[in-house]
């Protein structure tokens, strides 16, 4: 599961991200042919015929950088792979997910110092909030080993103590603070309709990622769920000029589903759909690794880059 890579001109190196460097000795030590084509692993899933070694790639979010680092890399290697994007960016309205993380590993002298601000920012007295989900935090560090207790205490506080409208509302303060403006950030950062088109024509397989990017996808009921996939699908068939049945792979927004979301994307006639961590999550079902079709487990390429370290 690949999500940012940094180079030497626009895309610069932060939480996360890989260089061009990276992704070629990653290949390397995967072993380029246990590496198969989106379209051959999705075939080979179905038919039950998936050997132990054999992986496929697959890029999350629709972000530029992965056209502007990764693809030259992929082609290079004629490596075809999954692309999910979520299809807000395409309406001009995008999450400002990607442009909040853009801003807080820019415009900082380092992360901590962005969550400086963002407290402050915030002014309300927190400890109640994290004694509270001690327990939870902790878990969430074990399950993310990639993030700092500080990341996971933020992404908390984003997720759970504020809603998505205060979140966004604040972080635009702080963002205006700083005199940037947010739509030169879009191009820079996202995918155009033509970038999704160039990796459809080069035999890469679009999928969805939902419209909108909820941060838990999981906690909207069963009918904002369905009008999450079903716009995202009537977008992207649209910008490839395809018919809705085409687009039929999918991966879940950071890793959020229950059984509402299987249900709408099995009758969508979705066939193979991603995860975002490598553990059994028994809460959402899980009775082991690769539960369904619609939950094959993605390892974070990240970790694969520490474990080529050891
Ligand atoms: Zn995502």
């Amino acid at each position: 599961m690949f999500h940012h890579f940094h180079d030497k001109k626009s895309h610069s190196k932060s939480q996360g991200s890989i260089s061009e460097d990276d992704l070629q000795r990653l290949i390397k030590f995967i072993g380029r042919k246990n590496i198969l084509n989106a379209e051959i692993f999705y075939e080979k899933l179905k038919s039950g015929s998936l050997k132990k070694n054999e992986v496929c790639f697959t890029f999350d979010d629709g972000i530029k950088c992965q056209i502007d680092v990764a693809l030259p890399v992929l082609e290079d290697q004629k490596i075809k792979a999954f692309f999910f994007a979520y299809s807000s960016i395409f309406e001009g309205k995008p999450d400002n997910l990607e442009i909040f993380r853009h801003f807080r590993m820019n415009f900082f002298k380092d992360i901590n110092d962005f969550y400086k601000d963002f407290y402050l920012e915030l002014n309300t007295d927190l400890t109640k909030f994290f004694k509270i989900n001690e327990e939870a935090i902790k878990l969430k560090l074990e399950k993310f080993p990639m993030y700092s207790l500080e990341d996971i205490k933020f992404r908390f506080v984003r997720d759970f103590y504020l809603t998505r409208e205060k979140y966004d509302d604040l972080m635009i303060k702080m963002i205006n603070k700083k005199n940037i403006d947010i739509k030169d950030l879009y191009s820079k950062l996202l995918f155009s309709k033509e970038d999704l088109r160039t990796l459809d024509k080069l035999g890469h397989l679009i999928g969805l990622h939902s419209h909108s990017h909820p941060t838990k996808l999981e906690r909207l009921d069963f009918n904002s769920q369905k009008k999450e996939y079903d716009q995202s699908s009537e977008i992207i068939s649209k910008i490839l000029d395809k018919d809705k049945n085409e687009i039929n792979c999918m991966s879940h927004p950071s890793g959020s589903y229950n059984k509402d979301t299987l249900k709408i994307l099995k009758d969508m006639g979705i066939g193979i759909g991603f995860k975002q961590v490598m553990k059994i999550e028994p809460e959402k079902g899980m009775s082991k690794i690769n539960n369904s079709n619609l939950e094959i487990a993605r390892e974070d390429h990240i970790n694969i880059i520490k474990n080529m370290e050891k």
